[in-house]
């Protein structure tokens, strides 16, 4: 198996990063970026790739490939909405809608609650949530979590 990683090193946590370099079956090309995919009868052939600090391009012969680039969350429907979003358009919840900016309209009495969203009585769970540990786990337990937290938010209303 060969990784295609753009910057010169991984990202993931170190247990990750020793297990992939001491691992057979896998192989990392650093620095690399792809930069098409080449196929027949619906079928990859080749993966095109490009040195991101060198320039020098190649054609690595491949019959598969698995896409898994960063992570772009699909908000931009809240794009002019009271949904407040971070630079990278995940939603930003809790705490730093208070400390990080101007305080939202419609919590001028209370702090808003740790999966709320600036728009009172809207909330948001899981990888779309910014500073969401993008883990499974926690996804699954903000979903209950939230879903108590709009129960408590309409007994209150
Ligand atoms: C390749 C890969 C490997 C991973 N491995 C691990 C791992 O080993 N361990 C781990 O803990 N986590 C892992 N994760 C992360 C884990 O999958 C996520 O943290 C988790 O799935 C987040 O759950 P979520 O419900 O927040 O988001 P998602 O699982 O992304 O679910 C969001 C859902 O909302 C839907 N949706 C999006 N936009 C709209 C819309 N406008 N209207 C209606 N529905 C919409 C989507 O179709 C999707 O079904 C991995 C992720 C990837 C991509």
């Amino acid at each position: 198996m060969t990784w295609l990683v753009r910057s010169d090193a991984l990202r993931a946590s170190e247990v990750i990063r020793e297990k992939v370099a001491s691992h057979p079956a896998i192989h990392v090309e650093f620095e690399t970026g792809v930069e098409g995919f080449e196929g027949a009868r619906s079928k990859l052939e080749a993966v095109l790739v490009r040195n991101t600090r060198t320039g020098k391009s190649a054609r690595l012969d491949l019959r598969s490939a698995f896409v898994f680039v960063g992570l772009d969350p699909n908000t931009a429907f809240l794009a002019g909405s009271a949904v407040r979003l971070d630079a990278g358009g995940f939603v930003v919840t809790g705490h730093p809608l208070i400390h990080e900016g101007d305080r939202p309209a419609g919590f001028e009495g209370r702090e808003p609650a740790m999966l709320e969203t600036s728009t009172p009585g809207v909330f948001a769970a899981g990888d779309v949530r910014a500073g969401s540990t993008k883990q499974v786990a926690s996804a699954a337990g903000e979903g209950a979590a939230a879903a108590l937290m709009i129960r408590q938010h309409l007994e209150a209303a």
